[in-house]
C-alpha cells in the first residue's frame, strides 16, 4: 500500500473514531478504569413507577449499545495503532498484505480473507 492510501484509510479511520465517539457519548460516559473504557449512563426520567420501569429498560439498551460501540473503538484505534507502526494493511495472522478492496469495505480488518474464513470456524 502506497502512502497515499494509508493517508486516505487513516482519515476515514479517525472520522470514523469520531463518529463513535459522538455516539458513545450521547449513551455512555468515560470511565475512570482506564483510557478508551466506557460506562453506559443511567437515564433519569423520573419517579413514577413508569418512568423507573422505563429506565431500566433504556439503560439495558445502553449497555448493549455502549459494548457494540467500545468494541468498534477498540477496533478502530488497534487499525490506528497498526498506521503508526506501518503495519496496516496486513494481515495479523500470515502477515500478508490485505486485499484493498477488502480494507475499503471493513478499514478495520485485522485479517486476510483466508485466514479470518480460518478463523470464524
Ligand atoms: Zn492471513
Amino acid at each position: 500500500m502506497n502512502k497515499k492510501d494509508m493517508e486516505l484509510f487513516k482519515n476515514r479511520l479517525e472520522e470514523m473514531k469520531k463518529s463513535v465517539e459522538g455516539q458513545l457519548s450521547e449513551v455512555a460516559e468515560k470511565s475512570s478504569h482506564g483510557e478508551n473504557v466506557y460506562e453506559a449512563k443511567f437515564p433519569e426520567f423520573g419517579d413514577t413507577e413508569d418512568e423507573n420501569i422505563d429506565e431500566v429498560t433504556t439503560f439495558v439498551d445502553r449497555l448493549s449499545i455502549e459494548e457494540n460501540l467500545e468494541n468498534q473503538l477498540q477496533e478502530i484505534n488497534l487499525a490506528l495503532e497498526k498506521i503508526k507502526k506501518n503495519k496496516y494493511g496486513f494481515c495479523e495472522s500470515c502477515d500478508k498484505e490485505i486485499q484493498e478492496k477488502r480494507l475499503e469495505a471493513i478499514p478495520t480488518a485485522r485479517w486476510c480473507l483466508e485466514c479470518k474464513a480460518k478463523i470464524s470456524k
